[in-house]
């Protein structure tokens, strides 16, 4: 029988969450979920020194706003628990001692500086390798070099120590990436690392490959800045005697900036102006950063734009609720290479997903934002302007921004475009087709329309309509004319026109 598929999102809480995990996080679920298996979330906090405290619930946080519920986690628990690295760190222990006694792993007693001189020495000689490695590691404080009873007595002792993974001279690693093949690399490249820090706890390398073998996960679906990494991953799954488990690997390409030119940073985010974090976060130094949410990003629209940052649905389809993603995803269809970061495809992506909505849906946004106003529409009034306007929102927001004007009067009107359109001609009909509004008795579309019809009759239409417009509204650009007028009802409507007129006749007359 096939292992269920299993699948982790395991960020470090150490600050936020970026876009880029975002995706990792989502690619990770979107597969889980078409597979019918398992997706877990596991907090890989085994460094101190980085750990903020606050950023796990942060993650919790942006899980919850996105919509995924892990199927095991910290906060749901599982068979294979607990999910929080720092609860399991006793168990890490067992298994260095059969790396210890196979000769793949060792202690190691260097100090700092020691460590620092080994360091310059290899830059000195322009070294291209790593730099704790089989060739140093020969004249470094370890259990190769120094006499057995020293290391028992330096342990005994309590002299800090790591132990490291003997990485093997001169060998090929090889593993299989889903997306890119066979991947080949030369331990002479890598260095012997740390599996155990002087403080106890493991290292991230060490940590997630036991943890992923106990929690039986099947694919690791991760970003390409691990791929270093992975070679060192495959070598204990090997020494562990792990080899026949080992997860298949996904090694995502990177997001880049929107220039195409590196990675996508927190710096182009503030250059460009656009979010690079899913919720608010709040750094140490107090500053808050919007994320996604505040901005007024969709969860739905962020799962389209990034499930499409990197993968696709293999035809021109591009407009997917959840449930289709889940559907349509297969790792199959992943890019290979690297995708630049393009804000305005997310704001198109949010624009189709606030118009798949029916206007209800929006009400509650636009009430809010009236009250902050202190302007109370009822819930008929409130669905009628937002069905106006929907059409020309991207952003909740703009529903308010958008159909303020059916409550808010024009206090002042665009000189510019008075003094292109506005003469003799454009006032006539103006004048002409208020008092056409008074002996309307049905207040409809099409009796607008023909009222509008008639006055016009055959007049240039282009002078007259931006003048209508700013006579009702006070802007140059809105939803259609017709809609704006039923929707404001008669005497808003007729009020608007007059004071209008009476403004532009004022001008005039000083
Ligand atoms: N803890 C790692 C991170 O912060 C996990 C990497 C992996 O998925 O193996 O991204």
């Amino acid at each position: 029988m096939h292992p269920t598929t299993t699948v982790r999102f395991a960020p470090s809480p150490t600050g936020a969450l970026h876009i880029g995990g975002i995706r990792t996080l989502l690619y990770n679920y979107l597969f889980a979920k078409k597979k019918g298996g398992t997706f877990l979330l596991r907090m890989e906090d085994t460094d101190k020194k980085r750990l903020i405290p606050s950023a796990e619930a942060y993650i919790t946080e942006s899980l919850h706003w996105l919509g995924i519920v892990p199927d095991a986690g910290p906060l749901q628990g599982g068979k294979y628990g607990p999910y929080r690295q720092s609860e399991r760190t006793a168990l890490y222990q067992q298994y260095l001692q059969p790396l210890l006694a196979g000769g793949y792993a060792y202690y190691a007693f260097d100090t700092a500086e020691e460590l620092e001189a080994l360091r310059e020495r290899m830059q000195a000689a322009k070294a291209t390798t790593a730099s704790y490695n089989a060739v140093s590691r020969g004249v470094m404080k370890n259990s190769f070099t120094l006499p057995a009873s020293i290391v028992t007595e330096w342990i005994a002792s309590g002299k800090p120590y790591v132990i490291r993974l003997k990485m093997p001279h001169k060998e090929t690693i090889r593993f299989y990436d889903l997306l890119r093949g066979w991947v080949k690399v030369e331990t002479a490249t890598l260095d012997d690392k740390v599996l155990l820090k002087a403080d106890g706890l493991p290292t991230y390398h060490f940590a997630n490959v036991i943890d992923d073998y106990l929690m039986q996960v099947t694919h690791v679906i991760r970003g390409e800045e691990w791929l270093p990494s992975t070679p060192l991953h495959v070598l204990l799954y090997r020494y562990l005697g792990w080899e026949a488990a080992m997860p298949q690997f996904v090694h995502l390409p990177l997001l880049l900036s929107p220039d195409g030119k590196g990675k996508l940073s927190k710096r182009h985010a503030d250059q460009y102006g656009f979010p690079v974090f899913p919720i608010a976060w709040e750094s140490e130094d107090l500053t808050v950063k919007e994320g996604f949410r505040e901005k007024g990003y969709l969860p739905e629209a962020i799962w389209n734009f990034l499930a499409l940052l990197g993968w696709n649905p293999g035809n021109s389809q591009e407009v997917f609720t959840k449930e289709a993603l889940i559907e349509a995803f297969s790792l199959e269809r992943l890019g290979k290479s690297s995708v630049q970061f393009d804000i305005t495809k997310a704001n198109w992506f949010n624009r189709q997903h606030i118009q798949k909505q029916p206007a209800v849906q929006w009400v509650g946004y636009f009430q809010t934002a009236a009250a902050k106003e202190h302007i109370y529409p009822s819930e008929t009034e409130a669905i009628a302007i937002c069905t106006v306007v929907q059409e020309r929102v991207t952003f909740p927001e703009d529903f308010w921004k958008e159909g303020s004007c059916f409550f808010l009067e024009p206090l002042t009107y665009d000189a510019n475009l008075l003094q292109q359109k506005w003469n003799k001609q454009t006032e006539a009909l103006l004048l002409c087709f208020m008092q056409a509004l008074v002996l309307l008795t049905k207040w409809e579309d099409c009796t607008l329309k023909q009222t509008l019809q008639s006055v016009i009759q055959g007049q240039p239409l282009a002078a007259f309509l931006p003048i209508l417009r700013m006579a009702l509204t006070g802007r140059k650009t809105g939803p259609d004319l017709i809609a704006i007028m039923r929707c404001m009802g008669k005497e808003i409507t007729y009020k608007r026109i007059h004071s209008f007129l009476a403004q532009m006749s004022n001008q005039t007359a000083r």
